[in-house]
């Protein structure tokens, strides 16, 4: 297929590719074993000579298989492996590409989940460093001789804070450190990590690309960028591909294959009819929150804003510059931290749930919930103040957001 535009490539991908019938869109396979005529073709999909083949559903089907291929188009990339959940999709990064030993620097500013499993990695042996990655010196100067992997958000949750992602890509390449990128918050719409020299990119399928919170799924991107021969971590069972490939498929055959956190071909199929609007929904939801965010940066009741399209957002200019919108995620403060609990239940609209990236606009106060387990010292850390609401911006129309977060705040004022 030729070079074609971002809506396009996802809208005809199946089709192009080829399907039964001329059906438009990939089937949901449900068969967990693939047969062969001649044994040699079963031989050849385990020994990877059979390009393209199936053996076993947790290895991936033709369903997941071309929701791969469309995240690949997405990313502009070398190739996607599907997990179950965004978080597999980290686990499985994380665990096959680091050793005992060795040294992760990441941003101080990740999602909770995923700051809980540097925990875990800490107890296997692999040395964490977080920093404020906003500054790339700080990256640099947490960087040691074992330093395998740099970590990063494109925009933090709930904080909005951009790292320098220019810059660390720039360190990372030039000492032939793995740079990785949770993409999640941003999507392939707004932007593609590939541009700053990220060498995988997270993103988790179940938030903005699916878009309709009625599926888990998650992904790791290879962008082509990195040269896996030079990385010490590859089994030798491995060293046998050209050393582009040589990461992805240590993921592919330790993560997915024997840590088993598969993607379902149900979830593959709901996951990929929701990123066909992608470009659409993440459009509308980025006006809202810009929109919403300015709005209650003028309100008396409201206190800080965190949100990167607003000119007193620290990273404004790194936004501007490298995202095509300042995404669906804001979060803010109000002045009296007392009337959070009854600002929240006045909203009629905006549904009282965790979860992000839906189309429809979701708010949760931040510390007693989803930040809770870390502990006040952590969220300090952190940035996260008692009374900090986020709000994931949906595509409702933007009228009637507007209409009722002004008749929510009027109990705080
Ligand atoms: C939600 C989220 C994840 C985890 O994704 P799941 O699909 O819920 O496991 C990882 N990173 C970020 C930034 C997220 O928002």
């Amino acid at each position: 297929m030729s070079k074609q535009g971002f809506t396009t490539g996802i809208v005809h991908g199946d089709r192009i590719s080829g399907t039964e019938h001329g059906g438009v869109r990939q089937p949901i396979h449900t068969s967990v074993q693939y047969g062969f005529e001649r044994v040699e073709d079963l031989i050849g999909v385990f020994q990877g000579t059979k390009k393209g083949g199936f053996n076993y559903a947790r290895q991936g089907t033709p369903t997941t298989a071309a929701l791969e291929r469309k995240i690949t188009g997405l990313e502009e990339g070398a190739g996607t492996i599907c997990f179950g959940t965004g978080m597999a999709a980290i686990t499985a990064t994380f665990l096959t590409l680091l050793r005992a030993g060795d040294h992760l620097v990441s941003s101080r500013y990740v999602f909770g989940n995923t700051n809980s499993l540097f925990g875990t990695l800490r107890t296997l042996g692999v040395e964490v460093t977080t920093v404020d990655a906003c500054d790339v010196e700080n990256v640099k100067s947490a960087i040691r001789p074992n330093t395998r992997m740099v970590f990063v958000e494109t925009i933090a949750n709930p904080g909005t804070q951009i790292p320098d992602l220019q810059g660390i890509g720039a360190v990372c390449r030039e000492r032939g450190i793995a740079y990785v990128v949770d993409n999640t918050i941003t999507s392939p719409a707004l932007f593609k990590p590939k541009a700053v020299g990220a060498s995988l990119v997270i993103n988790s399928l179940t938030k903005t690309i699916a878009g309709h919170g009625a599926a888990l799924g998650g992904a790791v991107t290879d962008t082509g960028l990195f040269d896996w021969s030079a990385y010490p971590n590859i089994a030798d069972e491995y060293r046998r591909s050209a050393g582009k490939d040589q990461g992805l498929l240590q993921i592919r055959k330790k993560g997915l294959r024997d840590m088993g956190a598969a993607l379902s071909s149900e979830q593959a199929h709901a996951i990929a009819m929701g990123a066909e609007t992608l470009a659409l929904r993440v459009k509308q939801s980025s006006d809202n929150a810009l929109a919403l965010a300015q709005f209650l940066e003028g309100h008396e009741a409201v206190g800080k804003v965190f949100y990167p399209g607003l000119k007193s957002h620290p990273q404004y200019e790194i936004a501007q510059a490298l995202f095509k919108g300042a995404s669906w995620l804001l979060s803010f403060e109000l002045l009296d931290a007392e009337r959070m609990i009854d600002v929240v239940n006045a909203l009629e609209l905006p549904i009282k749930a965790t979860g992000l990236g839906d189309t429809r606009t979701l708010i949760i106060p931040v510390a007693p919930t989803i930040f809770f387990e870390a502990g006040a010292q952590t969220r300090k850390a952190m940035g996260i103040s008692d009374g900090m609401l986020r709000l994931s911006a949906g595509i409702e129309d933007i009228d009637d957001l507007i209409a009722d977060f002004s008749q929510a705040l009027k109990l705080a004022a």
